[in-house]
């Protein structure tokens, strides 16, 4: 078969700026506030006329900083604690033939004073993404209740945040700290952005979310947030 071409209808912007600490899926961190700006010519309020009525969309995507890796027929997903293998076909690996994502988003919004931007929240994208489609979730058809989750039944086990002085501080001091972010920066480290493999109590990591660096460490059931940069 001939290879077929996309161009890409629009880009998100995120507080996401590395794939370390981004959410293993949508909705997982409800409080991330992302922006998709359609680009030329896609850029029209015609092509969402009516898109507001609905409440959640699905995002069709590239994983562009990964894309160049290639892929491989057996994966390991960190639910199965990052050694047993699965097809890439049944797994959400963003190493995959085709490098396209899919997620199911809220929909929060639809400005189109200038441009057309979607305001989506909880999703689980990279600063920059690629978007390729926007389709309307449509309940009736997709929420399959008696649906099997395979090795993912249920919501991953999150860890308990405890905040040190010294963060709360480094909070209180910044600017323009965005709206909702200590509920963002909670969320993302309740879902232990570590790799599977990782369980060192004294490492101390460090995530870029939004113009910030939070640094953390995790022991046992508990995370610290340690301190925030700016
Ligand atoms: N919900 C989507 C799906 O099922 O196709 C994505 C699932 S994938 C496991 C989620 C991960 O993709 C995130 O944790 C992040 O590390 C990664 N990711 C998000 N945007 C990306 C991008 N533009 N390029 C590469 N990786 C990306």
């Amino acid at each position: 078969m001939q290879p077929v071409t996309f161009a890409p209808i629009g880009v998100i912007h995120s507080p996401y700026k590395e794939k370390f600490g981004i959410p293993r899926q949508p909705s997982l961190v409800p409080a991330a506030r992302i922006t998709l700006e359609l680009v030329p010519p896609f850029d029209q309020p015609d092509a969402v006329r009516g898109l507001e009525a609905f409440s959640h969309v699905w995002i069709h995507f590239v994983f562009h900083e990964t894309a160049a890796r290639g892929w491989t027929p057996l994966v390991r997903p960190p639910r199965l604690g990052g050694n047993a293998r699965v097809g890439v076909f049944a797994s959400r690996s963003t190493h995959r033939p085709n490098p396209l994502g899919l997620s199911l988003v809220e929909l929060l919004g639809v400005d189109t004073t200038n441009g057309v931007r979607l305001l989506l929240g909880g999703a689980d994208l990279l600063d920059g993404t690629p978007v390729l489609d926007i389709k309307p979730y449509i309940p009736f058809v997709e929420a399959r209740l008696e649906a099997r989750g395979g090795f993912v039944d249920g919501p991953p086990p999150v860890l308990r945040v405890e905040w040190s002085e010294r963060a709360r501080a480094d909070l209180a001091a910044a600017a323009d700290v965005p709206t909702g972010f200590a509920e963002l920066i909670e969320q993302v480290l309740q879902q232990d952005p570590r790799p599977a493999y990782q369980d060192d109590p004294e490492r101390v990591y460090g995530v870029r979310l939004d113009r910030f660096d939070v640094r953390f460490r995790v022991a046992g059931n508990d995370v610290q947030v340690l301190e925030i940069c700016g």
